[in-house]
């Protein structure tokens, strides 16, 4: 299995409800360089950035309703190169089992994914960015083709 991130990346965004002013401030701040790419975002973390950037931002649902496993599912299916998730790290969510099942499923398929300011920052800074990659992934062929007995 092969994977090719385009220089031009698509970028999924997503702040649970305490995070999401230091999103909005951090993407107003690198409103340039966000510029470059295609953007994605969960619904209302999709909005408020809509508010802030000079460029459309494709929404999914709200993360609760759903929107964290659409993003999930776009990663799976290689729609999605990057993930920039401001996850809570002092507050109990709803959808936690869909947060769990987001992170898995980007640790999966080895896209970057920032879950904090600081790493957000140093992806985006990443000459890695603004070209082609390739992501190493595991040879899960072993695994597909697995035999089971029925
Ligand atoms: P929201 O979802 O952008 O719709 O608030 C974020 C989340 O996953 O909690």
């Amino acid at each position: 299995m092969k994977r090719i991130l385009n220089s031009r990346k698509s970028i999924a965004l997503v702040a649970h409800d305490n995070m999401k002013d230091e999103l909005i401030e951090w993407a107003l701040f690198n409103k340039t360089d966000l510029s470059k790419h295609h953007l994605f975002a969960t619904g209302t973390t999709g909005t408020l950035l809509e508010s802030v950037l000079d460029q459309p931002i494709i929404k999914f649902l709200s993360g609760p309703l759903g929107g964290d496993q659409q993003i999930g599912a776009s990663i799976a299916e290689g729609k999605l190169d990057v993930l920039i998730f401001f996850w809570d790290p002092m507050e109990a969510q709803p959808h936690d089992p869909d947060v769990k099942a987001l992170l898995r499923v980007a640790a999966t398929w080895n896209i970057p994914t920032a879950c904090n300011r600081a790493t957000a920052d140093f992806m985006l800074t990443s000459p890695l960015m603004n070209n082609e990659y390739e992501p190493v992934l595991p040879d899960y062929s072993s695994y597909v083709n697995r035999k089971l007995k029925h």
